[in-house]
């Protein structure tokens, strides 16, 4: 974040306007706004600018800038047509430690102003940090459109019954809890429709109402799968349930573009292994939000992809039922449909596939493969293994030695769906010397079958696919030695 977003209460402070054409007419005038006491300093000046200055509503001084206007005041906006005097009144002012900006000089500028949208007392503000103001503005034109101006009449009718809230909620996830039932209730709606009256009885109600249940309430766990990586994959209700949680529990698949979306006060714990930190077992994890639940809060637990697809979303479920803490499940998009999608591989396809199976490529506690490989090897269908990077030479080996030919159409997808994402496009026998000559890491889904041959034509997103060695199965058949294959596995 290049700048700190703030929002300054200029109520009775003194500000200067360095100018006398439009810009300096608009500052003035949104100075105004927020209550400040304008001085104005330009020896020639708008008509505009001469309408505020008879009306009396700010001090005009007709006269070249000189540094000692700057006495006393809390900000300045240099808008001269002069940019070697604006960086000089940027640089006296920054000496006064006075808040300065200059428009449209970036670097002179110790804050800049958004585009905003204003619903007084509610006001959003957008800022691209001075790198595309249109973008900004434009921006601001559809959240425009999206917020009735009647939320300001929200904002005022929530300020009026803050205090008693407070006073009858004391604690903050039960007033939270209120707060958002109002906002997305029908409480809100008879607000913006105009019908104070009602929506004042219907509040007192529902405030009453709330104290008498809080007590008794227990809180809730959601299970969402988070998807691969792009946060645009999330699902509607995934978002929601997120906006709504207390506390999140994360695993190092939750991409930090989506944990930026869950509500931004939550307390977020990461469940995954750091440095000098061992990850927490799947028993603590339960426990924890168990724990929490209990405790009245509405915990998240996001993970990546689908929770149920290799994610030990059944023993969580289980575990809370066994608790007897109520929860929700939101599936997310299983890596094998997000990663292959943006690859560019469709995992089913009329001339190539029309199996698909998901299988671990992870060793089981006793460091063995447990896989029906004989049941695997079979043509027509696509293959994906998640966790199956550290294990692709056995994996790679095991299905050839079951009869896959070794110049199956065979991909590896690493951090798919992520703009960097990198797709490897090999056959069953080289993938294995193919990622490791690329260094691959994790996380990386490996993709074996037919429909891999279709990533080159298929190919949208990020960069294209790379080539592996001996990818085109014409230097296979040109090399019939390459098509022998002896196994690296005791066989035995
Ligand atoms: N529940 C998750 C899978 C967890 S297992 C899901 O439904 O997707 C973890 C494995 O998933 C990783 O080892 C990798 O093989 C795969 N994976 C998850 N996200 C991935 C991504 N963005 N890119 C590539 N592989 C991914």
């Amino acid at each position: 974040m290049d700048y700190y977003p703030l929002f300054l209460n200029l109520k009775g402070q003194a500000c200067l306007v360095v100018g006398g054409g439009e810009i300096a007419f608009r500052k003035s005038q949104s100075l105004l706004k927020a209550g400040a006491h304008v001085t104005l300093v330009a020896p020639d000046i708008t008509p505009e600018l001469r309408q505020l200055i008879s009306d009396e509503k700010i001090t005009y001084i007709s006269k070249c800038f000189i540094p000692e206007y700057l006495a006393a005041k809390r900000l300045v906006i240099a808008a001269t047509n002069d940019s070697t005097l604006n960086r000089l009144i940027s640089a006296k002012a920054d000496e006064e430690n006075i808040l300065v900006n200059v428009p449209d000089d970036l670097k002179s500028c110790r804050f800049i102003v958004p585009a905003i949208i204003d619903r007084s007392p509610l006001i959003i503000a957008v800022s691209s940090g001075g790198t595309a103001p249109l973008l900004a503005r434009l921006l601001r034109q559809k959240l425009e459109t999206m917020i009735p101006a009647s939320y300001g009449d929200l904002a005022k009718f929530a300020a009026h019954f803050r205090d008693q809230v407070k006073n009858k909620l004391s604690i903050l996830t039960a007033r939270r809890r209120f707060w958002e039932g109002i906002f997305e209730g029908p409480i809100a709606n008879r607000v913006l429709n105009g019908q104070i009256t009602f929506a004042e009885n219907e509040f007192r109600q529902a405030l009453a109402l709330h104290v008498k249940d809080e007590g008794t309430k227990t809180g809730e766990v959601f299970i969402i799968g988070a998807g691969p990586g792009d946060p645009e994959l999330l699902t509607l209700k995934a978002l929601r349930l997120m906006q709504q949680s207390d506390i999140v529990f994360y695993d190092n698949l939750a991409s930090p573009d989506v944990l930026n979306l869950v509500r931004r006060d939550a307390i977020r714990v990461s469940v995954a292994k750091k440095k000098n930190k061992h990850k927490m077992a799947q028993t603590e994890i339960n426990s924890a939000m168990i724990e929490h639940a209990k405790a009245g809060k509405r915990v998240c637990r996001l993970k990546g992809g689908d929770p149920f697809i290799f994610g030990r979303g059944g023993e969580e479920v289980e575990a809370l039922i066994d608790a007897e803490v109520s929860f929700q499940i939101v599936p997310g998009i299983t890596a094998a449909s997000g990663c292959t999608t943006y690859a560019g591989i469709p995992l089913t396809h009329r001339d190539h596939a029309d199996t698909v199976t998901f299988v671990t490529g992870h060793k089981k506690d006793n460091g063995k493969l447990d896989i029906d490989f004989e049941h695997l090897a079979k043509d027509r269908q696509t293959i994906v293994f998640y966790m199956g990077l550290g294990n692709l030479p056995e994996i790679s080996d095991r299905l050839q030695f079951h009869g896959l030919a070794s110049d199956t159409p065979a991909a590896a997808i690493e951090q798919g769906t992520y703009a960097h994402q990198r797709v490897l496009c090999s056959t069953l026998k080289n993938l294995t010397s193919d990622t490791e000559g690329f260094d691959f890491q994790s996380p990386t889904l490996i993709v074996i079958g037919k429909v891999v041959s279709l990533a080159d034509k298929l190919h949208w997103f990020g960069s294209p696919p790379i080539k592996g060695k001996c990818n085109l199965a014409s230097d296979h058949l040109q090399d019939k030695t390459s098509l022998e294959f002896i196994p690296r596995f005791n066989t035995a």
